[in-house]
């Protein structure tokens, strides 16, 4: 059964005929300009850059391009809305938290035309657009404006006659720079608990995708936000994102991308004010099936976890590997399920798959199943792209995958199945773990004990045990080792948005 957050969970599959939505048609993208202060405004250099659909190649629309110029002029409307004494910090924890929830509301409201506009954007299945994407933005929110009256500090028993006690302040201004794979569901992964707990906010959408970010700023402004709480600055990487990290008045930014850009990010926060950064980056999750394990289940997760959302996710099950004596069988069956994932047009209901974000990641993906083939693994079916127009590549299976090719090592970001074969599970929590990342981790086995130690053993930030990219608001995510720094979602999330204050009061009496 999927979940609504997008998970595969053991069950009995939903027999009732779902009622699916429909699309919005006749789509007027009219939010293409730069957010600023509740106003729309155009880029000081005049620039603006070309937004594509993957799925027909065509050009959607021009937006205007933010780069440094327009960054120092969010960033200032930030800092005038985080003052002392503004309406956002006269603000009570109950007003903050009625704005996230007619946020949430509003998003409830324009769930169909968000879902649209996502789906033209990145190339994702309409529905899943609907049903995963808008269902885990508009379950963030709620979640998070339940924490605003709920952010409490300690009081802390000193030697002496102290009283001291602690207190959560908001960071300040924080920068938010954004993926293409789920523009808007990252997009309020940070909006949620930095506004929850008081901050305002420069955001930067991918360029590639920055068109639901963009209307999110309409949403802002009609939900009763004051002006400068929320910024947004459509732009490239190295220009407008690369002036949120370096900016010297942001005081924290928060990314989710490749681990490559996250290093940049974690270097121009040194090289500046030391902001405080939280980073989600790369994958190359081991998805470890044993003997013992329910097989079709463990197929079916296995398949999901790395073909879900056309391959490109930071949680793709990129490494499977198969306990020896039920290698082959669940080989054979995996091949049937990629044979069988329903690739199209993505406003097809039928579609389960849709193309890649762009011709960038399109080469990228077909080179690296090259470099499999050539490097010994064996390819079982897929692996060539499909489809006169748009980026769109077959679900591709390998089978005899060792740890040294470059599928096994490198994230693929693609429609990739790797499966390798392990015969003992110390031989396999070895090789799961020898990875310069640790983001998410699946284990398949009927035995706890197994699940536990394997559970424990594992260096990731996640481990599912018999079901995979099982999400939830209320749990935190995040990697060890370079899939990142931080933990978004969760109580913990709220951590990585506030500053921990100490406050001493000497006492003229002891108080024992
Ligand atoms: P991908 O390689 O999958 O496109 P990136 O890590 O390049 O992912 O992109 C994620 C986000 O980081 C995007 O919003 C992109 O514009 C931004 N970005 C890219 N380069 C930089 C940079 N040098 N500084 C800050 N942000 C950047």
């Amino acid at each position: 059964m999927t979940t609504t957050n997008g998970a595969i969970e053991n069950g009995q599959p939903d027999k009732k005929p779902p009622m699916l939505p429909k699309p919005a048609t006749n789509l007027d993208i009219q939010h293409r300009q730069i957010f600023i202060n509740n106003e729309w405004h155009k880029s000081i250099s005049g620039r603006t850059f070309a937004v594509f659909n993957p799925a027909t190649g065509k050009k959607m629309c021009e937006v205007e391009e933010a780069d440094k110029a327009d960054v120092d002029k969010a960033v200032e409307a930030a800092r005038a809305a985080f003052q002392r004494g503004s309406a956002w910090r006269r603000l009570d924890a109950n007003g903050r938290g009625r704005l996230l929830h007619k946020l949430g509301d509003l998003l409830e409201r324009d769930r169909v035309l968000l879902a649209t506009l996502e789906s033209m954007d990145t190339g994702k299945p309409f529905l899943h657009a609907f049903l995963i994407d808008l269902e885990g933005c508009i379950r963030t929110l709620r979640y998070f404006a339940g924490w605003t009256d709920k952010i409490q500090g300690k009081t802390i028993p000193v030697d002496d006659s102290f009283l001291c006690f602690t207190v959560h302040e908001p960071i300040g201004v924080c920068g938010a720079i954004t993926p293409w794979n789920f523009p808007l569901l990252m997009l309020i992964w940070k909006m949620g608990p930095a506004l929850c707990c008081g901050n305002t906010l420069v955001i930067k959408p991918a360029e590639q995708t920055p068109l639901t970010s963009l209307y999110i700023g309409s949403l802002i402004k009609e939900a009763g936000f004051p002006p400068g709480v929320v910024n947004i600055v459509p732009g490239y990487g190295p220009t407008a994102g690369s002036a949120i990290s370096h900016h010297p008045d942001i005081d924290k930014v928060a990314f989710t991308g490749s681990t490559e850009v996250g290093k940049l990010i974690k270097e121009a926060a040194s090289k500046s004010n030391l902001k405080r950064v939280t980073l989600e980056l790369g994958g190359k999750n081991p998805c470890i099936v044993f003997a013992d394990s329910d097989l079709e289940l463990a197929v079916e997760c296995a398949h999901q976890g790395v073909f879900f959302n056309q391959g490109q996710c930071c949680t793709a099950a990129s490494r499977v590997f198969v306990e020896e004596s039920i290698y082959p069988e669940f080989v054979k069956r995996s091949i049937e399920h990629a044979k069988r994932r329903f690739v199209g047009d993505p406003f097809d209901p039928r579609t389960e798959h849709g193309p890649q974000i762009d011709q960038d990641q399109f080469d990228k993906i077909l080179e690296l199943i090259q470099s499999g083939k050539e490097e010994g693994a064996k390819l079982e079916c897929g692996g060539s792209a499909i489809g006169e127009k748009g980026f769109f590549i077959k679900p591709t299976v390998f089978s005899d995958v060792t740890d040294d090719m470059r599928i096994a090592k490198e994230e693929i970001f693609g429609p990739v199945q790797s499966i390798l074969k392990f015969k003992s599970l110390e031989d396999v929590i070895k090789r799961a773990n020898s990875s310069e990342y640790g983001l998410t981790a699946a284990v398949f086995t009927k035995s706890l004990d197994k699940a536990l130690s394997v559970s424990s053993a594992l260096q990731s930030g996640t481990v599912w045990v018999n079901c995979y990219n099982a999400l939830h608001t209320q749990t935190p995510f995040g990697g060890f080792k370079m899939s990142g720094n931080g933990r978004e979602l969760g109580e913990y999330a709220l951590a990585e948005y506030t500053e921990v204050k100490t406050i001493t009061i000497k006492l003229s009496q002891k108080n024992h």
